[in-house]
């Protein structure tokens, strides 16, 4: 075995992977760029270098920046997680040439599944089933328009070199198709610097179910499957493993294919099969297609630890120094149930944008595994996947490993940003996942009951018009006697705005304005946790006060109030303007406006996508569209202009 490996990453999966190696005796090295000095990553590791700025580009991206660590620091072997060079041939050369380990498969079985539409190719003469289609080298408008008619519609483009949902447009009619083709041919050149696409017909009801696989460059097998229907945009939210209605049948033949899939590129390592499958009725042996190979550790890996108790990254390391997998297929065990949930920092139940902040507390509860890269204190980076922890949580069956999963996410506390916490737990209750009804559109079809901002109750309300004062902070000084008795707060909550009039009495505050009047009593604020009594009840609730707003935590989903004026806060663009410009290089990757079109203030007109975030611009003030000289899949420059109102009146 290795005795000191680097750690190629950043975040949950860096922290993730420390944890293993530590466990197996093996020393770590961190990287880390300047946004990440003091990250938890860089804490937990036995020694870290600084590889560059906060640009991944410069740094996690830094083939030469990290293997020059690896060799200042006498590493032998380096892990690259997930995402960055991961899947880079390139860097597993580079790494060989300097005399050391990739941790994971050879850059010939990273090639070969490396473009979908090569490995779609391999994979017929595998005999693996691939979903039909078009993956050929002729990118012919005219020709792929003729392919997508004879594939029949709907079809799904896809760029060849995608991942992570990029590049991809579903197109139901003929008529869409070129429009489709442009802006998926964008989003790929600007992605992945290759505009090359492939066509596949849609499947309807589709489910996403992957296989775990697991090769020693010898032989392959597999460590059961994970359904990861439920996503946004193509992006994975809840993974489970076993898929729900799965069969003897339906797994010994999917496993079987992801083997032949492995083995027939001499697979070593940890690695994924992603299949879609008919998801309109039972699950069948000739009804689930091939669609790509993730050959890396997947973000859902621990799903299957959970049910097989095997630790993947013990055994990545095990592989990579040398190790044949020890068991046949037959000893690979199954138990129970797991599900997993992302938490992200993103605003559910403002169109999922994301959300930047503080962590100001940071608590997991016990029971669940929380695979996370962040601490109190820790901000979410605008440079990174906004990713705060993973949550998993594994049971006898799938019905309690989801009651425990919803309870983890309702004792889970957070606050300082905004996250998908509520969005979660009201997925996790949906009647169609519970009764095991998933396919990839069940979010979509949802999504107007999930991102519904839960109502807070009166007492809710009342606790955060006292802490949006200052008031029971300032208890203890006593108030001042030339204080008003009556002090007035308004609060937005998911929208409106709602206000309350606050008034001393014997041991705390009335609080009026309301339906009902609310007494709260014996008000203890602590850091986060405060305590105060009504109706005869004692009370407790995480509280996280920022400038803007007050995030009150009480069992489920965190709420939030706004104290500021909400106009203040659409500033930042130049108000009053009439043109809205690109503050950044980036991305349109969404348009919510037409020439003609009224706005008010404040309107969300534009999405621009800047280093994997998502800036959204506003309207600077009332006023009708009249110029739109971009589309979605737009590439712009900083300063380009987007969008121009008709010039005021006045
Ligand atoms: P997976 O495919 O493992 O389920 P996702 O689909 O969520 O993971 O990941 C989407 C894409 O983004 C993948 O190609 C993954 O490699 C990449 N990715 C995920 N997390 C990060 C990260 N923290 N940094 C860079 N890339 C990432
Ligand atoms: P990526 O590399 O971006 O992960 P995939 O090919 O794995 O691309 O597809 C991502 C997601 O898109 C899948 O998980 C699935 O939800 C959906 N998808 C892919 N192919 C099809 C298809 N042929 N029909 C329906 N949905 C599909
Ligand atoms: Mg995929």
């Amino acid at each position: 075995m290795f005795d000191r490996i680097l750690i190629a990453n950043r975040g949950e999966i860096a922290c993730r992977v420390i944890r293993t190696a530590r466990r197996m005796g093996v020393a770590t090295v961190a990287v880390y760029s300047d946004a990440d000095a003091g990250a938890l990553h860089v804490e937990l590791a036995d020694e870290a270098v600084r590889i560059g700025p906060a640009a991944a580009a410069e740094s996690y991206l830094s083939a030469d920046a990290i293997i020059e660590a690896a060799c200042a620091t006498g590493a032998e072997a380096i892990h690259p997680g997930y995402g960055f060079l991961s899947e880079n041939p390139g860097f597993v050369d580079a790494v060989s040439a300097a005399g050391l380990v990739f941790i994971g498969p050879s850059a010939k079985a990273i090639r070969a599944m490396g473009l979908k539409d090569r490995a779609k190719a391999l994979m017929v003469e595998a005999g693996v089933p691939v979903v039909p289609g078009y993956h050929g080298a002729d990118q012919d408008d005219a020709l792929l328009a003729e392919e997508a008619a004879r594939i029949g519609y709907p079809v799904l483009i896809k760029a060849v070199a995608g991942g992570g949902g990029k590049g991809m447009r579903r197109v139901d009619r003929v008529d869409d198709f070129p429009d489709a083709l442009q802006g998926a041919r964008a989003e790929a050149a600007a992605a992945f610097g290759n505009a090359d696409v492939l066509i596949e017909k849609y499947i309807l009801s589709p489910r996403h179910i992957e296989v775990q696989v697991f090769g020693d460059g010898t032989r392959a097998v597999h460590l059961y499957e994970r359904d990861c229907s439920l996503q946004r945009r193509h992006q994975k939210v809840i993974e489970e493993a076993p898929a729900p209605g799965m069969t003897e049948e339906v797994r010994a033949a999917m496993g079987a294919a992801a083997v032949r899939a492995a083995e027939a590129i001499g697979y070593s390592g940890a690695g994924t099969v992603e299949f879609i499958a008919d998801g309109a009725g039972d699950l069948r042996a000739d009804g689930f297609w091939f669609m790509e190979m993730n050959t890396r550790l997947q973000v859902e890996h621990p799903v299957t630890e959970a049910i097989t108790g095997l630790d993947l990254v013990e055994w990545q390391l095990r592989v990579a120094a040398g190790q044949a997998l020890p068991w046949t297929q037959e000893e690979i065990p199954l138990s129970g149930h797991a599900v997993e949930a992302r938490i992200y920092a993103e605003d559910a139940e403002n169109g999922f944008l994301p959300v930047t902040g503080t962590l100001s507390h940071v608590d997991f509860p016990g029971f669940a595994r929380a695979d996370s890269g962040v601490r109190a204190g820790d901000a979410i980076s605008p440079f990174y996947d906004p990713i705060i922890a993973k949550l998993i949580v594994h049971g006898p069956d799938r019905d309690s490993a989801i009651a425990g999963l919803r309870k983890a996410l309702g004792a889970t506390r957070l606050a300082g940003s905004v996250t998908n916490l509520g969005f979660l737990h009201r997925l996790l209750g949906a009647e169609e996942f519970r009764e095991g009804r998933v396919d990839t559109g069940l979010i979509e079809r949802e999504s107007a009951a999930l991102t519904l901002a839960p109502t807070p109750s009166e007492e809710t309300l009342a606790l955060a018009t006292v802490a949006a004062l200052g008031l029971a902070q300032g208890a203890g000084d006593g108030f001042a006697l030339w204080s008003p008795l009556r002090w007035t707060q308004s609060l937005e909550h998911a929208g409106e705005t709602v206000e309350r009039q606050v008034e001393c009495i014997a041991g705390g505050f009335r609080i009026t304005g309301g339906p009902d009047p609310v007494e709260l009593t014996g008000v203890v604020p602590g850091e986060p946790l405060w305590r105060y009594t009504v109706a005869g009840r004692r009370r407790s609730a995480v509280l996280a006060l920022a400038a803007d707003r007050v995030t009150i935590t009480q069992g489920g989903a965190p709420l939030i109030f706004l104290r500021s004026d909400p106009l203040a806060r659409v500033a930042g663009q130049g108000a009053g303007g009439d043109a809205i410009l690109a503050p950044m290089p980036g991305l349109v990757c969404r348009v919510l406006s037409t020439p003609g079109k009224e706005v008010r203030e404040g309107d969300l007109l534009m999405v621009l996508e800047a280093m994997k975030m998502e800036h959204s611009l506003r309207a600077p003030r009332d006023g009708v569209v009249a110029t739109l000289p971009v589309a979605e899949g737009a590439q712009v420059q900083s300063g380009d202009t987007l969008l121009t109102l008709e010039p005021d009146d006045d």
